[in-house]
């Protein structure tokens, strides 16, 4: 690797937001043939620019094994889908959409979100590069272009004359690796009076909440407010609307419009989010370089619970096969010594094993018959939910541990 250049800004990449060391892909998980083989492990080291606070990673070898194995159908998930459900209907009613608009989704998966656009007749177009998943799309009847989105789609597009009333990108700016190049495209499509929205999970949370299993390969940038109006005013693009969501543990949803277009006025939600930004000190190097030491103090916590519960004799099995709890388990070294297994609902996970860890992943049915002591609750989002499910192993005084922010019990 040469020198380390800010995806954002340019400038020279030295600070270090938090190493997590050597990890294995997140999602690539194990059939039992592959135990034995080699397993590649990659830096996960995310850093910091000094000069525009951007929070990234490291560039790894072959990032195109990240999106190979590409397998995530939103539409398996049923809050997801009221979440986009509820977005639609509020775009549909603050920006007037009709059957004469035009939407159009950047990474629009299996058309999830579209589908509900296209239920009250307006226009859509979805872009999505995994062939596999944009043909579940198309066969619902949502047109959608298997490409990668960046200037050169969006010139694509506006010589076929297809440019956006309302852009869409969710969860997909993470992703990115031509940050510049990708928000050049969303620039060239949208109409002179279009709105973009694109949510993504906070920083802020992430800092304030601990919440470093989030890193991971995938995520190849963590963005504030901050970052994300420099990023788009550097092409002409201004945030005039900010909402916070509890999606992913604390996204923002952020609102934008051409520089030019005067017509939608800057909220005092915008002002709101800058200045609890400004508080937590995101505006300053800091706060990030602090952040670390609540990374490595979180894992000498949780690494103390686990080995005084075994010195007990006590027994722990996982919950979710996450790839933040990949991360985790990772960076933490806590394998099937600790948890015996995990248990995860998606049959395509069951009978594999997690990256790096070899954790077995089991059918949810065998918490009732292990009858462990702790069940330790990966994704953590979903914490309320999960208790609620697994609600008895009280009837054998089990517990539930939750790693982070930093690990407690729940009786
Ligand atoms: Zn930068």
């Amino acid at each position: 690797m040469g020198v380390r250049a800010c995806r954002l800004c340019g400038a020279r990449l030295e600070e270090t937001f938090v190493d997590l060391g050597m990890s294995p892909l997140a999602n690539a998980y194990l059939q039992p043939e592959q135990l034995s083989s080699m397993e590649p492990f990659y830096p996960l080291h995310a850093r910091v620019c000094g000069r525009c606070y951007l929070v990234q990673l490291d560039d790894v070898e072959s990032p195109e094994k990240i999106f190979a194995d590409y397998a995530y159908f939103s539409s398996f998930s049923d809050t997801w889908l009221k979440h986009a459900q509820d977005y639609t209907e509020q775009m549909v009613k603050r920006f007037a959409l009709n059957p004469s608009s035009m939407v159009v989704e950047v990474a629009s998966n299996d058309g999830y979100l579209l589908q509900y656009l296209r239920a009250k007749e307006i226009p859509v177009l979805g872009i999505e590069p995994a062939a596999n998943v944009a043909r579940v799309a198309q066969e619902k009847g949502i047109p959608t272009l298997v490409k990668f989105f960046g200037s050169e789609t969006a010139k694509e597009l506006v010589r076929a004359n297809t440019r956006a009333d309302l852009l869409i990108g969710n969860n997909v700016l993470a992703h990115v690796p031509d940050l510049n190049d990708f928000v050049d495209g969303l620039k060239r499509v949208l109409k002179p009076h279009g709105v973009i929205t694109v949510e993504f999970p906070h920083l802020l949370r992430l800092i304030q909440e601990n919440q470093f299993d989030t890193i991971y390969h995938e995520h190849l940038c963590y963005f504030s407010l901050f970052t994300v109006e420099k990023l788009l005013a550097s092409h002409g693009l201004t945030v005039f609307d900010v909402e916070q969501l509890p999606t992913h543990g604390g996204s923002l949803r952020i609102y934008a419009r051409h520089h030019e277009d005067l017509t939608k006025a800057i909220t005092e939600a915008v002002r709101n989010v800058q200045s609890l930004e400004e508080r937590a000190g995101l505006a300053g190097l800091e706060t990030y370089r602090r952040f670390k030491d609540q990374v490595h103090d979180t894992k000498r916590r949780i690494l103390e619970f686990l080995i005084r519960a075994k010195d007990q004799g006590q027994t722990l099995v996982g919950y979710g096969a996450p790839a933040k709890g990949n991360t985790l388990l990772n960076y933490c070294g806590i394998g099937a010594e600790f948890i015996s297994f995990t248990v995860d609902r998606s049959p395509h996970k069951q009978g594999r094993f997690l990256p790096g860890t070899h954790i077995p992943i089991e059918h949810p049915d065998r918490v009732r018959e292990a009858k462990p002591d702790y069940v330790v609750i990966l994704p953590w989002n979903l914490r309320d939910e999960i208790m609620l499910q697994l609600a008895y192993i009280r009837e054998w005084e089990g517990h539930f541990l939750v790693p982070i922010p930093v690990p407690r019990v729940y009786a």
